[in-house]
């Protein structure tokens, strides 16, 4: 597929967009103050293929804050990191929870092996495990990580840092309460402090498909050629994200799409097709389960027309 003629992955996008532009279903995340204030019809599209082409429809380079897309490449830090598959198995956890991303529940569940990197708890352990002398250097790494799979400098949406570090009560108590485990490995303040920094951190839909291409290019980012993850490690991400990207909608977007991919509450979505491409896909408002409706059916739009399930 990586050869096909281009013009069908222009049309597919042009495609998706027009369907679904109208479609208003959801609200902004609101529990980030901040997020609310995103306009809730911008909609943009963007897919990279593993030759470094890329193809964007409607507001593909709106900067938004990446939010829990983040979580899979924190977690492909430390796999490289460690350079050993178990730490997350031994340290984290690889389990769907089956429960909301900020379930403290699923702590409690799960007190011996503290959730899984893709929801908050194991996020913040997975930053906590970031070796790093302080937190400057831990959100540095971390930042300069994402930054080459995107193969350009990104910066912290500080509005959102701010509005999130003052209403996250509710990450603070799942910190303390994997302190109380043994299941964080550093300062629970401060592992709590830079995944609030890492998730602000703004990307774009282009951006977005740019690093889920490097994800389905083992580890190598298609522009600037650096291997950035090493290959072994990409089937692990992919495989925590086709069984927890999606919140407590995991096992029904696997179902109805088959594609490893993440969602984030500022309304981001990347999908990954390993050794061919990535599609992303923003939106702001959500779902229940706090996935962005229409970057959800764009990108299934998507998969659809060009065949991209892992099943089929
Ligand atoms: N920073 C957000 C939080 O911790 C991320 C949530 C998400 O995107 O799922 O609540």
């Amino acid at each position: 597929r990586p050869l096909v003629n281009s013009d069908i992955f222009v049309q597919v996008l042009q495609e998706a967009h027009a369907l679904f532009a109208e479609d208003t279903e959801g609200v902004n995340a609101d529990y980030i103050p901040e997020l609310a204030k995103i306009p809730s019809e911008l909609f943009g599209l963007a897919l990279v293929t593993v030759d470094g082409r890329v193809f964007v429809a409607g507001d593909a380079d709106y900067v938004f804050s990446i939010q829990s897309v983040s979580k899979p490449f924190t977690a492909a830090l430390v796999l490289q990191e460690y350079d050993a598959p178990e730490i997350l198995v031994e340290r984290i956890g690889v389990e769907p929870t089956g429960l909301p991303f900020n379930s403290v529940l699923a702590v409690e569940l799960h007190a011996s092996r503290s959730v899984n990197p893709l929801v908050n708890a194991g996020a913040m352990a997975a930053v906590s495990l970031v070796p790093a002398e302080d937190k400057t250097e831990r959100f540095l790494k971390i930042k300069q990580f994402y930054e080459a799979m995107a193969g350009q400098k990104l910066k912290v949406i500080k509005e959102v840092y701010r509005s999130e570090a003052a209403t996250n009560q509710s990450n603070r108590a799942i910190a303390n309460l994997l302190k109380k485990y043994g299941r964080i490995y550093a300062d629970p303040e401060e592992a709590l402090d830079v995944y609030t920094r890492q998730c602000a951190i703004g990307v774009s839909a282009r951006v977005l498909a740019m690093m889920g291409a490097t994800l389905a290019n083992g580890g190598v980012n298609p522009i600037s050629k650096k291997q950035v993850l090493e290959a072994r490690y990409v089937p692990k991400v992919l495989a925590l994200m086709l069984t927890a990207g999606f919140y407590d909608e995991s096992g029904r977007w696997a179902y109805e799409v088959g594609l490893p991919a993440k969602t984030g509450v500022g309304g981001g979505i990347v999908a990954v097709v390993p050794g061919e491409m990535a599609v992303a896909a923003f939106s702001p408002r959500l779902n229940q389960a706090g996935n962005s409706v229409r970057a959800m059916r764009a990108i299934e739009y998507v998969s659809q027309r060009l065949g991209l399930g892992l099943f089929q």
